[in-house]
């Protein structure tokens, strides 16, 4: 949107020209208000969040406050709490920090090896994990795209993979190389996702009521910001059940 504004406005010399100028006037104002509706829905759905864990660290402040001398007792656990709840709000800001940055980005997209940067990449991912990680990769794989961009990506949603499936399950990831794209897949055999919900996944703040209820943590930005950084290098993603059980994501890159 901000694009299509940057672009100067063609001098109108017929009456078909104005009308048609006042069309396009008409439609970058109806993106941009749309555009200003999202960030507004943006900043009101970031400080609902980040409200929550604020509400509860006064809150354990307050009894500690209260309490705490003579019921040293109570003291570890709010501080667990405390310490919990501080560490979600500041990886809350931190992804907050991170879509606001990629909002302003744009990327250098060179040519590079898939097959040698996810080696390097999962080869340290796998000292940090239970789960067993297999690649399936050609000897080179060529895709276009911007490395650190692609790095993050892979490791957010192999650290999905790792949340929603069981340690003993493995994480495959395959790289095809296709006429003009190279495709990326990462599948993992954990809970998956139904199919109303791989529609909202993407979403910023979105999280799988299942996700919410248990105690896993997250932000709901994970996939929002991934799917900011595959924009940024030209490429796409897909969500689809990998078989017989769990999620599969794709990235298609250009080459
Ligand atoms: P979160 O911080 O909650 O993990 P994400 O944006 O990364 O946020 O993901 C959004 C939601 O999508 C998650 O809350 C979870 O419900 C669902 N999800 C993401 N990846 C997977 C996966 N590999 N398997 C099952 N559910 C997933």
């Amino acid at each position: 949107e901000t694009g299509q504004l940057q672009q100067s406005l063609p001098v109108p010399e017929t009456p078909t020209e104005v009308n048609q100028l006042a069309i396009s006037f008409n439609q970058l104002l109806t993106s941009l208000n749309d555009r200003m509706q999202r960030e507004h829905q943006f900043v009101s759905d970031a400080s609902h969040e980040l409200r929550t864990p604020l509400a509860g660290i006064r809150g354990h402040v307050s009894l500690i406050r209260r309490r705490g001398t003579e019921h040293p007792e109570i003291v570890p656990d709010s501080l667990k709490y405390l310490d919990e709840e501080s560490l979600r709000m500041q990886h809350l800001v931190e992804n907050l920090l991170a879509i606001s940055r990629n909002d302003q980005l744009q990327l250098d997209l060179k040519p590079l090896d898939l097959t040698e940067l996810l080696t390097i990449v999962v080869a340290n991912y796998q000292h940090q994990t239970a789960h067993k990680i297999t690649l399936k990769l050609p000897k080179h794989a060529e895709a276009l795209g911007n490395e650190d961009s692609i790095r993050q990506i892979v490791l957010a949603i192999l650290d999905n993979a790792v949340k929603y499936s069981p340690d003993d399950r493995p994480i495959d990831i395959t790289v095809v190389e296709l006429d003009n794209a190279t495709a990326l897949s990462i599948s993992d055999q954990g809970t998956g996702i139904s199919d109303a919900d791989k529609a909202h996944v993407f979403e910023r703040f979105y999280r799988v009521d299942q996700a919410r209820s248990s105690k896993i943590p997250g932000t709901g930005l994970g996939l929002a910001i991934v799917s900011q950084l595959v924009a940024l290098n030209h490429a796409k993603i897909a969500v689809t059940d990998n078989h017989p059980q769990g999620t599969t994501f794709t990235i298609t890159f250009r080459k």
